[in-house]
Parts: structure tokens; C-alpha cells; sequence
């Protein structure tokens, strides 16, 4: 056992300090006796007797402590919160701990049920909430208006946040030419309609708190693209490797781009993954400077690179290059990244030189200037559309499609369809020409002669028969959960058909 003078009591001694900080209140609140009797609590002579403070009252009365200098009791709660306009009895336990032990028990009871400590009790009890998060900030919760303003507030931020999420889902611009009839705007009233609070926030707010300037319509998409790449790069980190795919664009504004994307497992929903992480601006185009502009740009955005595995990009020398490619570059400081020519460049470039070929090429020239042809004249294409309701053959066979297709620039696969609708509505084109021809318009008859000569009837159908069978194969080289052996098979499929 413990002897009599060995321990103090389970606090600070209050009165030998200056102050006290929140976690010292908070510790003296909650601080209880176990046992009195350990803390040698000395006994007083007084009135003739030895008078001793009963254990009782600590364990009756949690609020009481006791003071090892003072060689008093006093009321925490009291010492902590009381005003200062307290009668002197009261004061005894509160200012000043009450010293002399006769007549404590009766001090005590009258103590407990004063209005004084009553309002400390409460001010404690507010305060232990408080620190224990169980309530707000006495800041907010003093003004309610406050607190009405702040959530009013989040609400209106949410609705604009939801409208320039629903903008990028949706891949429509934010402003048109003019703020006030925005598409961001548009949505807004919409939004309005039925949300009385965004309505009067957009109706009477003053205009310099609206949140709907560009301003700030910049720094929510800049916050929502931190949060989406925060989740990708989390997701990359998490998988053992991963591969990394970059490409150059051209933005609206001729600004060259280089996308980064990048491809890994992700357990969670157990798939594949391709995901666009950031655009690099690289005003350099040498391998050194563009494989710089990368590592950093993934190091940036928290890419653990040691996991780096694979890069793919397209065959231009500044990528590919052995010795001074981007691939090269970054294989100097991650040997691990292997490199691989995009599959779906490889095939497009196999398609673009086999199209080099005279024949296919007028053909192909030829097929773009009359889908031209009908795309820019009204009368014309009213003309090939006239022919075609009477071609009921024709018609069925081109389903949905009222007009020819042009062939697209970059992606020779995708040209298949545009050939396949051609060679459908060939005997339309060729009437239809022939209408227009009749009527003097020059144009038409001359085209009228190129697409009915043999050569070009030939090479259409060739054409169009071998490219229909690599567009599968270009799609499935574009898709993210494509495997090499799926790769293989799928191209072996396509050249035995063109090898026919
Ligand atoms: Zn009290």
C-alpha cells in the first residue's frame, strides 16, 4: 500500500498556476478520486477536535477537489466558469477553497444546489462537449444565423459544383459567346426552377459573392480535376505496375498537347484501366525535352514511377527513336519501361501505305469530293435523297443513313464505313449525277464519268472489303482490356482474310 504522502491528487494544483489551457480544464473536469486516503489529506485541529475531509464528499460530490497547497476544497466547475458577482459563501468554494473542515458538509449541500454552480455545471458540461466534439464552436453555435448563412451557402456551392460536373459528363462548353446566355447559366435557371434557394441566391446575392464568375467556374474545375486525378494516381499506386501512353493533340486554340494516360489493374472493380490523367504542354519537342516534360508531370501528380513497366506511343521519331526518342530517355532512367509502337498506329500506317497505291488513292479522292459534293449543296443533296426514295433496294440496304459519309483524315479503319455506304447507294450517286449533269452542272458529270469507269468500281469493291475486315481489328487495338494474345489472333484473322 501506498503511504500517506506519496501522491498527489489526480490533477494540476490549480491554485499555483496562473492559468490553465483547455486540455488542463478539460483534464480537472473529468478528473475523479479513487481513493482519498492516498493522498494524505492532513487533519485539522479545530474546535478543540482532529477534523478530517470525508471521502464521502469526493465520491457524493465529483465536482469537489481538493488543494495540496491551499489545504482546501473548492468546486471545479465554480473555480473554472463562475462570474465574478458572487456572494461571499458561494466565492468560498469558487474563488477560494474552503480551508476549514467543520462545517464542510453543510457547505457543501448548499453548495450544490446554488443557482452559481448550477450555471457552472451547465458551462462545463457545454465546454467537455465542445473539446469532445460532440458539439460546434461556441462561435457557431452562438449565432444561429451564422450558422444558417454558412449551410445556405454549401448548398448554392453544390448546385453550381453539380452544373460544371453535368457540363464535362456531358462534354458541352461552359460559356458561349456571351456569360449571361451560357450553357452554365442555361442550366442554372433550370436548376432554379424548383430550388428556391439558388433562385434567390441568383436573383438578389450580391454579384460579387455569386460564385458564377469565370473566376471561380476555373478554380472548381481545377479543384474537381485534382480530385479525379488524386483518385487515379491512387488507384495506379495501389496496382504492382503500370503502363504508361502518351499522344500528341491539337487543341482548339493550335496549341500543341501531349495527353498522359495511364494504364493499370485495378483490383477494386477487377479491370483494366485506361485512364486520361493530365495533358504535359511541351514547348519542346525533342525526346529529351517531351520525356522530361512526362517524368515530371507524373512525379507531380504522385505517380509512384518506380512501378513503370510499359510506355506506347506512336511511331514518330522523336517518341520511338532508339538513341534519343522519348522511349530511349526514359528507359535510361526505368529500364523496366518497356517500349511498344500503339498497334492501332501500326495498323493505320499499314492501311495509309497500302492506300498509296494510284488506284486506291483517286478512288478514295474521288469518293471524299462527291460525299463533298452532296454535304455543301442543298439542291444537290435534295437531289441524292430524291434519288434514293426511289431506289427502294437501296434505301433498305442503307438503313438510316439519308446521305454519304466523308472519310475521316486520321483513322484510315474508320474510312470502311464511308466506302461501305458509297458502295450501297452506288446506283443513287450515279442517277442522282446523272440528274444534276442533265441540268448543267458540270461538276456532276464530270464525277459521273470517273465513278462509272471499271477501275474504280473494282477498287472500290476490293477496297472496301479489305478495310471492312480491319476495322474489328483497329477497334479491338483501341480497346482497353485487349490482350496481346486476343491482338494476335484477331490480326491473324484479318490477314488470312485479306490474303484470300
Ligand atoms: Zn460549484
Amino acid at each position: 500500500m501506498a503511504s500517506d504522502k506519496c501522491c498527489d491528487p489526480p490533477y494540476g494544483d490549480v491554485f499555483l498556476k496562473q492559468s490553465l489551457d483547455a486540455n488542463e480544464k478539460t483534464q480537472l473536469l473529468n478528473a475523479k478520486w479513487e481513493s482519498v486516503h492516498h493522498y494524505g489529506i492532513p487533519s485539522k485541529y479545530v474546535g478543540g477536535k482532529f477534523r478530517k475531509i470525508q471521502f464521502r464528499w469526493f465520491v457524493d460530490n465529483t465536482w469537489l477537489h481538493y488543494s495540496t497547497s491551499k489545504q482546501g476544497v473548492y468546486c471545479a466547475p465554480c473555480f473554472l466558469f463562475s462570474g465574478k458577482d458572487e456572494n461571499s459563501k458561494q466565492k468560498s468554494l469558487a474563488a477560494v477553497p474552503l480551508v476549514d473542515p467543520s462545517n464542510i458538509g453543510k457547505t457543501i449541500q448548499a453548495h450544490a444546489v446554488s443557482n452559481l454552480h448550477r450555471e457552472s455545471c451547465e458551462a462545463a458540461h457545454n465546454f467537455i462537449s465542445v473539446m469532445t466534439g460532440d458539439k460546434k464552436d461556441i462561435v457557431c453555435s452562438l449565432s444561429s444565423a451564422h450558422e444558417q448563412t454558412v449551410e445556405k451557402n454549401r448548398k448554392i456551392l453544390v448546385d453550381i459544383v453539380d452544373s460544371l460536373i453535368l457540363c464535362g459528363r456531358q462534354n458541352i462548353a461552359i460559356r458561349r459567346h456571351q456569360d449571361d446566355r451560357s450553357n452554365f447559366a442555361a442550366i442554372h435557371q433550370l436548376q432554379a426552377k424548383d430550388n428556391t434557394v439558388l433562385r434567390d441566391h441568383l436573383e438578389h446575392d450580391n454579384p460579387r459573392t455569386k460564385y458564377t464568375s469565370p473566376e471561380i467556374q476555373n478554380e472548381l474545375i481545377s479543384i474537381c480535376g485534382e480530385i479525379i486525378s488524386k483518385t487515379i494516381v491512387e488507384a495506379c499506386n495501389a496496382a504492382p505496375f503500370f503502363g504508361f501512353i502518351a499522344d500528341e493533340a491539337t487543341d482548339a486554340a493550335t496549341m500543341e498537347q501531349m495527353a498522359i494516360v495511364l494504364r493499370y489493374y485495378d483490383c477494386a472493380p477487377s479491370r483494366v484501366c485506361e485512364d486520361f490523367l493530365c495533358y504535359a504542354n511541351c514547348s519542346a519537342t525533342t525526346g529529351e525535352a517531351l520525356a522530361n516534360a512526362f517524368l515530371q508531370n507524373l512525379e507531380t501528380a504522385g505517380v509512384n514511377l518506380q512501378k513503370m513497366r510499359g510506355q506506347g506511343y506512336d511511331g514518330a521519331a522523336n517518341m520511338a527513336g532508339q538513341y534519343r526518342g522519348v522511349q530511349a530517355c526514359i528507359r535510361q532512367i526505368f529500364p523496366k519501361a518497356l517500349y511498344t509502337h500503339c498497334k492501332a498506329h501500326s495498323l493505320n500506317l499499314a492501311i495509309v501505305h497500302a492506300s498509296k497505291e494510284p488506284l486506291a488513292r483517286n478512288m478514295m479522292g474521288t469518293v471524299q469530293e462527291i460525299a463533298f459534293l452532296f454535304d455543301y449543296s442543298a439542291k444537290r443533296l435534295f437531289q441524292f435523297q430524291a434519288s434514293l426514295a426511289e431506289n427502294d433496294h437501296e434505301r433498305v440496304e442503307m438503313e438510316k443513313r439519308k446521305k454519304l459519309q466523308t472519310l475521316c483524315e486520321t483513322r484510315w479503319a474508320a474510312r470502311a464505313d464511308a466506302l461501305y455506304t458509297f458502295k450501297t447507294a452506288y446506283g443513287t450517286v450515279v442517277k442522282s449525277l446523272e440528274r444534276l449533269s442533265e441540268n448543267n452542272d458540270t461538276k456532276a458529270g464530270a464525277y459521273r464519268a470517273a465513278i462509272t469507269q471499271f477501275s474504280f468500281i473494282i477498287t472500290l469493291v476490293a477496297i472496301e472489303h479489305v478495310l471492312s475486315g480491319s476495322v474489328q481489328l483497329s477497334k479491338l487495338l483501341q480497346s482497353t482490356t485487349c490482350d496481346l494474345v486476343q491482338a494476335a489472333t484477331e490480326a491473324e484473322v484479318v490477314k488470312t482474310q485479306v490474303e484470300k
